[in-house]
């Protein structure tokens, strides 16, 4: 029986990787001289049989025909690359005839699967030399650029069969490796000769591959954001299909970083977000653009300030600051300790009666009241049913201008605190609120604006101008 030279030195437990770049087929009888034979020079290339034990997959040819389907797939992505990766998927029959030619081949200097080199690195060694050089990068363990190849053959169910009832739905398709191997392990060496031939038998064909896939590393670029408009949506507003808003704040800063970099796809958070109706302004709010799969990952900060230039210059609605690029790691700066952070509003309040100056300098001089506040009517719907302890570490009412119906008051609170909540009450729901603390006077919110973010991150870039916004 022959396998071929690459399965000659996997099986002999040869590690020199270097070895598989080079090596051709060759033809063995045991272990021990597959071994010696593996440590001779290469000479000869016969590659007229397909391997019965890597089905073909570790012979030139094949490797050769792999390699130039990867290069053209790769070629035809246009990835910014200089280096990759490789995640192969190979047919699990490959364990099986692996198992069959051990136990053909079986002798104390081999002890079943512990020496053998995986197929899998056998197929990054072999193959990797090859694309290295196609790609004009080097092959690292860890790579931007992930390439992954899915080998199949056309005898995989049948060689499977015997062990349907390890899978969970007692079928050749509800096989895992772990159920593969599990199955080996369980069966007898003599049970096994019975149910697969020892040794394993030539295929017809070799295997090949069904499909390529490629991937690049995600580019994450934070920043700040001020909104000024009472119309936009953080993120695309969707019903039932429908567009309820024509633009949004994540369209508005992620479209010309996309278009930039060659993303497939943006994925956008922020610490915190505020309602439609509301303006964020101050020093802005922190966010995160995750842009998925960029074929353009190499950008600048001198690019990035252009491009923030750019964003700014398109529109009234929305201003970005602070763009920077960042590590997937540090995106974690966005979420953490979120609930203790402090935000600062500021709301133009509606009073029934006319508010005095008594009752101004009353709120103005209430510090830390803690609120207990049932999940609002409003966000019942998406969040859970709950009573949340938040506390107002400071209040400021001010007269608004125009009549004594209407005053200002900027309130810093710690994140998560429903302001339209506090001033109405949410049917008794929020307490106390502004309406109990004004003596059950009618009030109610008409603008809301956020004015600070108390998250020192992202850090600065750039000193912008701040515009003035205020009621
Ligand atoms: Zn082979």
């Amino acid at each position: 029986m022959d396998v071929c030279l690459r399965c000659v030195l996997r099986i002999g437990g040869i590690t020199d990787y270097g070895a598989y770049a080079t090596a051709a087929r060759k033809s063995a009888d045991t272990v021990e001289e597959i071994v010696q034979e593996a440590k001779k020079p290469k000479t000869t290339n016969d590659c007229s049989e397909t391997c019965p034990s890597c089905l073909g997959l570790l012979q030139d040819e094949t490797l050769t025909e792999i390699a130039s389907k990867i290069n053209e797939h790769v070629q035809g992505k246009d990835y910014d690359y200089d280096s990759f990766t490789l995640a192969v998927y190979l047919p699990l029959s490959l364990l099986v005839r692996q198992h069959s030619l051990l136990l053909t081949k079986s002798s104390d200097a081999v002890k079943k699967d512990e020496i053998v080199v995986s197929t899998k690195d056998a197929v990054r060694w072999s193959l990797g030399p090859m694309l290295e050089e196609l790609l004009n990068a080097p092959y690292k363990p860890h790579s931007d650029l992930l390439i992954a190849v899915y080998i199949v053959h056309p005898d995989c169910s049948r060689d499977l069969e015997f062990l349907a009832p390890y899978s969970k739905s007692k079928s050749v398709d509800g096989l895992t490796i772990g159920a593969v191997e599990l199955g080996l392990k369980s069966i007898a060496d003599h049970e096994f000769k019975q149910m697969f031939p020892c040794p394993p038998i030539c295929p017809q064909v070799p295997c090949y591959v069904e499909e390529i896939s490629c991937s690049y590393s995600s580019v994450y670029i934070a920043g700040r954001y001020n909104k000024y408009s009472r119309t936009l949506s953080q993120t695309p507003w969707v019903l039932d299909g429908m567009r309820k808003t024509e633009s949004s704040i994540q369209e508005m800063i992620c479209d010309k970083l996309q278009a930039r970099l060659k993303a497939s796809g943006v994925k956008f958070s922020s610490s915190g977000r505020e309602d439609v109706d509301v303006r964020m302004l101050g020093s802005g709010r922190p966010f995160v653009a995750e842009f998925v799969d960029p074929h353009r990952s190499k950008v600048s900060q001198q690019e990035l300030c252009v491009l923030q230039k750019e964003i700014n210059e398109s529109t009234d609605a929305v201003a970005v600051r602070d763009l920077q690029l960042i590590k997937k790691e540090e995106t974690s700066q966005l979420k953490e300790g979120e609930d203790a952070k402090r935000k600062t509003y500021s709301a133009l309040i509606w009073s029934e009666t006319p508010v005095t100056e008594s009752d101004l300098a009353m709120l103005s001089g209430l510090k830390d009241v803690t609120l207990l506040q049932r999940t609002p009517l409003r966000v019942l719907h998406r969040r859970t049913l709950f009573t949340r302890p938040r506390t107002i570490f400071s209040m400021s009412a001010t007269p608004a201008q125009g009549d004594d119906h209407h005053f200002k008051l900027t309130l810093t609170t710690q994140a998560g605190t429903y302001i339209k909540e506090f001033v109405h009450g949410d049917m008794g729901r929020t307490q106390p609120n502004l309406k109990t603390l004004l003596n059950g006077r009618d009030v109610d919110i008409l603008l809301l604006d956020v004015q600070s973010i108390d998250i020192n991150w992202p850090p600065p870039i750039e000193n912008d101008q701040v515009k003035d916004h205020s009621f």
